[in-house]
């Protein structure tokens, strides 16, 4: 079978980790079912391409693409310094309410880690995309609306605030916290994972990051009722995805120490924003650090990182994380076999420690290869 894929090449290094990753996903799909499944790739323009062509950062046929895709992959966009965006990535977000943004981790052998026992970190990372304190509802300080909400909560509602705070609101709804922690428990079901733990400082901020834990909990109860159990019920023996909570600043720790108890975390976006970026240095890196941002209907991967825009153009940098997604994207569209053969070339190049430069750092008596070149190694040990 044959699927269409969308593909944004982005900006700054972009085009080259791009150039690197696609011919490994091909070829992964070619040895894994010769020809009998494939990709149709269709390329759309965004950031500093689209703007140079038809004239807009984030042209309308994109996004009417993408509103009707399924499937697509994207290297790092460039904030640009006008046109009237926040950022393209923030936009492509919420226009098409890409809600969940999902990070799996875990170590590849070879890479230097600063834990004992990298091995045992296994986790996903789904964080909320669009509401919490990321939403963009903010004024600065001594700004007229900030004084002005700042005068509604002191008279309004008896908050001790000071008029010249500057401020931010933290938007958690039910609907948007439930759906993630929703697409989290179904993921952990699907995949065989033993459990789901919802990250959140309830302690203090109780309306909103406490109520996201007692969603969680109380959905898992409406709609997974005989698939999900508690921690107490895991105590007793009972069989089941265990369903559990832990406050984010312990999970930091708990993470470092004993990575082996968690599998699958739900989150708010802040906590997963932080959290997603330690687990991955963790493991060795953020060059590495796969991603797919999905909303109901579209499943968008894309590398984590940003331009880097000292490197473009160089053959310095490395295409690992773009090739990863691209092997989340194969097992997502139901490729597993093609998705793993990824995975273990990516793993068998690491070990043969010939690296680009990001890695080579890491790793004693590498020798360095260039972008295309590590992209070559990874199709060459796919089989
Ligand atoms: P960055 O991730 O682009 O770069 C930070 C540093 O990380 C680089 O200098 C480089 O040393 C390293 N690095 C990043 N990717 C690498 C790779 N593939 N291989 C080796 N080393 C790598 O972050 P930044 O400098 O903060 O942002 C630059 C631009 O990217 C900004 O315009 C920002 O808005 C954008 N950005 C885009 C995305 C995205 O599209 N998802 C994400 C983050 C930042």
């Amino acid at each position: 079978m044959r699927k269409t894929v969308y593909f944004i090449e982005g900006d700054g290094i972009g085009p080259e980790i791009w150039q690197a990753a696609r011919p490994v996903l091909d070829r992964a799909l070619e040895t894994a079912y010769q020809g009998k499944h494939g990709i149709e790739w269709v390329e759309l323009l965004a950031g500093e391409k689209a703007f140079n062509e038809p004239g807009e950062y984030l042209p309308e046929k994109t996004l009417e693409a993408l509103r009707n895709a399924e499937l697509a992959i994207k290297g790092p966009l460039s904030t640009p310094v006008s046109g009237g965006f926040r950022s393209l990535n923030g936009t492509l977000r919420q226009v098409l309410d890409l809600y969940a943004c999902i990070r799996p981790v875990k170590y590849y052998k070879g890479i230097e880690s600063p834990l004992k026992r990298p091995e045992l970190v296994d986790m996903v990372v789904f964080r909320e995309n669009t509401e919490d304190v990321y939403a963009g509802i903010e004024w600065a300080a001594n700004s007229p609306e900030a004084r002005k909400v700042a005068e509604f909560l002191r008279n309004e509602m008896q908050a001790d605030i000071v008029p010249e705070a500057a401020i931010g609101i933290k938007p958690i709804t039910e609907k948007g916290s439930k759906r993630l922690i929703r697409k989290a428990i179904e993921y952990a079901l699907d995949k065989n994972r033993p459990n789901v733990t919802l990250v959140h400082k309830g302690n203090i901020m109780k309306y909103t990051e406490g109520a996201f834990r007692n969603w969680g909990y109380e959905l898992a109860e409406q709609e997974f009722s005989g698939q999900t159990i508690t921690e107490d019920q895991f105590s007793a023996g009972r069989k089941g995805l265990v369903i559990k909570d832990r406050i984010a600043d312990a999970m930091f720790q708990q993470v470092l120490l004993k990575p082996e108890l968690y599998s699958v975390i739900a989150t708010t976006n802040l906590n997963g924003d932080y959290l997603s970026d330690a687990l991955a240095a963790q493991v060795g890196g953020l060059g590495l650090a796969p991603g797919v941002n999905m909303s109901d209907t579209l499943a968008f991967f894309e590398a984590t990182h940003g331009t880097a825009p000292s490197y473009a153009g160089k053959d310095l940098v490395n295409p690992g994380s773009l090739i990863l997604s691209g092997a989340m994207l194969l097992e997502h569209a139901g490729w597993e076999k093609a998705s793993q053969l990824v995975h273990t070339a990516v793993e068998n190049v690491i070990v043969s420690k010939k690296v680009t430069q990001d890695l080579a750092r890491q790793i004693q008596g590498s020798t360095r290869v260039g972008c295309r070149e590590f992209g070559e190694l990874v199709g060459m040990h796919l089989g």
